[in-house]
């Protein structure tokens, strides 16, 4: 159940007790293909169709430990893949929707988050660099794909004061940045760690 992960995320140096919980409660075994269950407690990347990966599981916890979530926070996730990262999400926040641009892949995510008892979180199929207006504002955001920069509507559906995190494409690394708003622009706070991501491919990307 997520401890040898939870063991390596400890050694990396994050030991925010909310985010070991989650992880610990989170059986990565339910969020890849079948065909790779047997390596689910490795901390790699697991392809999951398309072309995409899950993420490493330890990326995802340096992604979500730097948007120090509330229970009291709605977050917007871009990229949802096979909903690992959407399971963290909902253990740590209140509410989450995940926008993926696969429907298969968002088909996959929802049952995963079904199985493993979360229902807190909504996935939707879409273009996510056009954000959610609907469910807009959101306390924080978690970007799963690299851009040149942050996509505009995702900036203008941040709440004042709200946390963003995104791998920005950087040649031939991707740097993972942490950016707050402040007085309704993007203030950069700090680089969380080099990546390699997929792109993320959208009509504001
Ligand atoms: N958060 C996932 C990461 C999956 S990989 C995890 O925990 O493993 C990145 C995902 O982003 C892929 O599934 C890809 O299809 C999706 N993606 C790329 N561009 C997108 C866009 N504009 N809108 C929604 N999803 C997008």
């Amino acid at each position: 159940m997520g401890r040898n992960l939870v063991e390596i995320i400890r050694q990396m140096g994050m030991t925010d007790p909310r985010l070991l919980a989650a992880v610990a409660a989170t059986p990565r075994e339910h969020f890849v293909p079948p065909r790779s269950a047997g390596r689910a407690e490795q901390d790699t990347p697991i392809p999951i169709g398309h072309g995409q990966p899950t993420s490493q599981p330890s990326l995802v916890a340096q992604m979500i430990d730097a948007l120090m979530l509330t229970d009291e926070d709605t977050v917007l996730e871009i990229g949802t893949g096979y909903g690992y990262q959407t399971a963290l999400l909902a253990h740590l926040a209140d509410r989450v929707y995940s926008v993926e641009r696969y429907a298969d892949l968002a088909e996959h995510a929802r049952a995963n988050l079904a199985a493993v008892g979360v229902t807190n979180a909504e996935v939707v199929v879409g273009d996510g660099t056009a954000g959610l207006p609907e469910h807009a504002p959101f306390d924080a955001v978690v970007v799963s794909a690299a851009a040149a920069a942050v996509p505009a509507p995702l900036i203008e559906q941040l709440v004042e004061g709200g946390r963003l995190v995104m791998p920005i494409a950087a040649g031939v690394a991707d740097i993972v940045t942490l950016y707050a708003k402040r007085h309704g622009r993007l203030e950069q706070q700090r680089t969380v760690t080099p990546a390699q991501f997929v792109p993320l491919v959208g009509k504001h990307a």
